[in-house]
């Protein structure tokens, strides 16, 4: 699982939705990726503060730095 999945597939993670395979290829990305821990962090404290999920899973400019992040990481 990249990055990028994680980044689509957080508000199911968050919600419980994914099948236990994903469930699991899931947490072992975040084992492995502290960019996605934060992200996941960041993800949730959102979450706590509003309430609610985010309409969008990520809007676009997060989704970008998160991206830009990920490839500076990579370097
Ligand atoms: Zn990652």
């Amino acid at each position: 699982m990249s990055c990028k999945e994680i980044t689509e597939l957080v508000t199911d993670y968050v919600e419980g939705r994914l099948s236990l395979g994903q469930r699991f290829r899931f947490q072992f990305h975040l084992g492995t990726c502290r960019h996605c821990r934060a992200f996941l962090r960041q993800m949730r404290t959102t979450i706590r503060l509003t309430g609610r999920l985010p309409d969008a899973a990520v809007p676009p400019s997060v989704e970008a730095e998160l991206l830009a992040r990920f490839r500076a990481f990579r370097r």
